[in-house]
C-alpha cells in the first residue's frame, strides 16, 4: 500500500495548538489561554443563535450581506469593500493562497501570529521571519528582509502573543518602504483594547492605498470565538480576488445572525474595553509585585517573563494546579513567557495569588 504523499512543504508545517481548555481532575477550570473576551457571549447574540435553530436547513447568504453592512454601518466602512470569513483565519488563509505561491514569499516578524506561517507554507510561500526589537516589529528589518520575491508581508497590529504595537506612522513608514506589489496585510483583531491615541487598525491606510488590507475578527471583544467569523476590509481588486477563492458559504448562517447581534449589543464593546483597561494593569501589576517582568500590552492579555524556559514551566504547571490555564508560547519562540488573558475580576485575582504564591515558593 502507498499512502497518497502531499506537497513536501505541507510536512514542514507544525500543527497550530491551540489554548487548552480542560485540567483532569478540575471541574472550574479558570481558562485564561486563548484571549476570549471576559463577558461570554454577548446575550442578544444568544437569543439570535437560539431563534436560528428552526432555520438551519437553509444555507446562508453567501455574500453576507447584511452582516457587512452591519459592519460598514458600525465601523463607517463601505460594505462593498468588506468580506466575511470562517473567522480571519479564513482571509489569511484565502490571501496566502491567491498573493503567495512558489517564488512568491511572504514577511512576518519573528514573534509574530503563527497562523501566517501555517497559511504562508501550505499556499506554497516561503515564509521569512525578520528580527524584533522589545518584542516589538522592527519597520528597519522588515524593509531590510525585502526581495523581489516578496508579495504578502503580515503585521499583527496588536501582535499576539507579545501585545506589542506600531503606532500609525510607523505603519505608514513600513507601507511606504514596502513595493507596491506587495499586499501588506495588517491584522488588527485586538484593535478595540487599544487605548493609545497614536493607533490607527488600519483603517487609514486602506483608504490610502491600493495594496493594503485590514483584518478583524468577532472572536474576541464581541464574544464569538466558537462561532467563527472574521472580517477583511481592503481595495476592491482585493476584496474581488478573495470573492473569487473563498469557499462559497464559508460563514454559516448562525454565524452570520450572532454577529449581526452583537454587533447591536448595547454598551457590550464598551464594557468589554472599560473593564480591560481597568484590570490589565492590575493584572500586570500584580505580577510585578510578585517579582515577576510584564511586558507592555495593548491587547486583552499580558505576556508574563519568567526569564526561563524552566521556570516558565514550572509557573504553567503551578498555575494548572490552582486550576488556571494559561499560554505558554514556545512555538513564537517565546518558551521563558506566558500568555495570561485578562479575565474577570475574580480570575485576575486568581492568577495573581497563584503567581505569587509561585514566585515565593521553591520552584521561583
Ligand atoms: C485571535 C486572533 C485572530 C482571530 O482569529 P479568528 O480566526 O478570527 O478567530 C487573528 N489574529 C490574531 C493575531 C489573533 O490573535
Amino acid at each position: 500500500m502507498t499512502t497518497p504523499r502531499p506537497r513536501p512543504e505541507v510536512l514542514e508545517i507544525s500543527p497550530y495548538v491551540g489554548g487548552e481548555a480542560t485540567l483532569e481532575g478540575i471541574n472550574r477550570v479558570i481558562k485564561l489561554s486563548s484571549n476570549e473576551g471576559a463577558f461570554g457571549v454577548p446575550p442578544g447574540a444568544q437569543e439570535a443563535y437560539r431563534r436560528l435553530a428552526s432555520e438551519l436547513y437553509r444555507y446562508p447568504d453567501g455574500g453576507a450581506l447584511e452582516v457587512r453592512r452591519a459592519i460598514g454601518a458600525r465601523f463607517g466602512l463601505d460594505p462593498a469593500r468588506i468580506v466575511c470569513g470562517n473567522g480571519s483565519d479564513d482571509l489569511i488563509e484565502q490571501l496566502c493562497m491567491a498573493y503567495g505561491g512558489h517564488g512568491r514569499d511572504i514577511l512576518m516578524t519573528e514573534h509574530g501570529f503563527l497562523v501566517y506561517q501555517i497559511a504562508g507554507i501550505n499556499a506554497g510561500s516561503r515564509v521569512i521571519k525578520t528580527r524584533e526589537r522589545n518584542l516589538t516589529a522592527d519597520v528597519d528589518a522588515i524593509l531590510a528582509a525585502v526581495s523581489p520575491s516578496i508579495r504578502l508581508c503580515f503585521l499583527a497590529n496588536p501582535n499576539n502573543p507579545t501585545g506589542s504595537m506600531l503606532p500609525y506612522e510607523e505603519v505608514a513608514r513600513l507601507r511606504a518602504g514596502l513595493p507596491q506589489e506587495v499586499l501588506l496585510v495588517l491584522d488588527a483583531a485586538y484593535a478595540e483594547y487599544v487605548g493609545r491615541p497614536d493607533y490607527d487598525p488600519g483603517v487609514r491606510l486602506v483608504n490610502e492605498t491600493d495594496n493594503t488590507v485590514m483584518t478583524r475578527t468577532f472572536s474576541k471583544i464581541f464574544g464569538l470565538g466558537g462561532m467563527r467569523i472574521g472580517w477583511a476590509y481592503g481595495p476592491p481588486a482585493v476584496i474581488d480576488v478573495i470573492n473569487r477563492v473563498r469557499p462559497p458559504f464559508n460563514v454559516s448562517l448562525a454565524a452570520q445572525a450572532a454577529a449581526i447581534a452583537a454587533l447591536a449589543e448595547p454598551g457590550w464593546v464598551e464594557k468589554g474595553r472599560a473593564h480591560n483597561a481597568e484590570y490589565r494593569p492590575k493584572l500586570a501589576a500584580g505580577l510585578q509585585a510578585a517579582g515577576i517582568k510584564v511586558w507592555p500590552s495593548e491587547g486583552n492579555f499580558v505576556l508574563a517573563d519568567f526569564a526561563t524556559a524552566a521556570r516558565s514551566e514550572a509557573a504553567d504547571a503551578h498555575l494548572r494546579r490552582r486550576g488556571v490555564i494559561a499560554r505558554p508560547v514556545g512555538a513564537y519562540g517565546l518558551p521563558h513567557c506566558l500568555r495570561i488573558t485578562v479575565g474577570t475580576a475574580e480570575e485576575v485575582q486568581a492568577v495573581i495569588d497563584a503567581l505569587t504564591e509561585f514566585m515565593s515558593g521553591p520552584h521561583a
